[in-house]
């Protein structure tokens, strides 16, 4: 299999013990590892793919914590740096009442800020087929020097790079900042995914329709997928453009589904880019990455929620 390249954050999601209450009221915390980037690698290792993490953690006990997680799941950590000083990155999350996720970021800068273009492990980065990055990555240097080097190297290496964006916008200055940020590398990418609150986000407008995912649309894109949570995604390429329902399942956390989605997708393509430009495999496709989603949504936690390719083939046909 083709190797897939995830760059970007690894970090520790603290999730109160109870739900619906806010950071201040929780008793207590759990440990959820994460960061979409890891989650998009372990998403590939999961369903039989090849991958690759690279960032940066801190040398202390959550930094190898993760690390070994990563190994566990049959993720390549050789592009995995550790700072001898900073921390690595936790967040506090808690989904309120309202429904409403509020994050709180210890990243002052944490250690996945601190990459820099020297420590990156080019020749792992040049063998990849695909290259997959978020946006976090860019917020701060060095880290968003080696983001732009180890991009422009896997492009010369001939890999298919792939974007999705993943806002966050309390980690950044300011929305404009954000959006500029988001929209720098914008024109880099073969494969691009957002949600409908990143589209709106990016757009400016409220409409969730055709016209307003294809301003996003850029000359050398091949594929712009658009996820829709419960309601399943749309996907253009140059030629066609389509959409398929979500799964029905019963949803208990959708932390990680859009991970789970992307990791499926770049699984399928990475042997056969040529998939993009037929309508009927690409709809096969996207299918399948939105059962990845609509599974991982059906367990508490990101990593422990993404299934196996036999896990799919349930969910598509039914127990075998
Ligand atoms: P996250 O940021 O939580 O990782 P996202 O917003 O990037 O997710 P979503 O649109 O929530 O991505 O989910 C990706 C795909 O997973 C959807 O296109 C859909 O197919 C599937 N999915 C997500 N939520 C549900 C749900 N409640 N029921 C069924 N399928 C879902």
């Amino acid at each position: 299999n083709g190797l897939i390249v995830s760059f970007g954050e690894m970090l520790i999601d603290f999730v109160p013990t109870v739900s619906g209450v806010s950071l201040a009221e929780a008793p207590g915390f759990l440990k959820a590892p994460g960061g979409a980037p890891a989650n998009v690698a372990i998403a590939v290792a999961r369903l039989g793919g090849s991958a690759a993490f690279v960032g940066k953690l801190g040398d202390d006990e959550f930094g190898v914590m993760l690390a070994g997680i990563l190994k566990e799941n049959g993720v390549s950590a050789d592009g995995v740096n550790f700072d001898k000083v900073a921390r690595t990155a936790l967040a506090f999350v808690t989904l309120r009442a309202d429904g409403e996720r509020e994050f709180m970021f210890y990243r002052n800068p944490s250690a996945d800020m601190l990459l820099t273009p020297d420590e990156l492990n080019l020749q792992l980065i040049r063998s990849a087929k695909v290259f997959h990055y978020g946006s976090i990555s860019l917020i701060m240097e060095p880290c968003r020097s080696a983001h732009l080097k180890a991009m422009e190297v896997a492009k010369d290496g001939g890999a298919l790079l792939s974007y999705d964006p993943n806002l966050r916008l309390p980690l950044w200055a300011s929305a404009e900042e954000a959006r500029e940020q988001i929209m720098s590398i914008w024109d880099k990418a073969d494969v691009i995914k957002v949600s409908d609150v990143e589209l709106e986000f990016l757009t400016g407008s409220s409409k969730i329709d055709d016209e307003s995912a294809l301003s996003l649309w850029h000359h050398n894109l091949k594929l712009l997928l658009v996820t829709l949570g419960e309601k399943g995604c749309r996907y253009y390429t140059k030629n066609f453009r389509g959409s398929v329902d979500a799964y029905h399942v019963k949803a208990v956390d959708t932390t990680g589904a859009g991970d789970s989605f992307v990791g499926a997708l770049l699984c399928k393509i990475v042997d056969d880019h040529a998939i993009i430009e037929d309508e009927a495999r690409l709809k096969e496709v996207v299918e399948y990455a939105c059962a990845c989603g609509a599974i991982t949504t059906t367990k508490k936690g990101a990593i422990p929620a993404l299934p196996t390719h036999s896990d799919v083939l349930t969910l598509l046909n039914g127990p075998s």
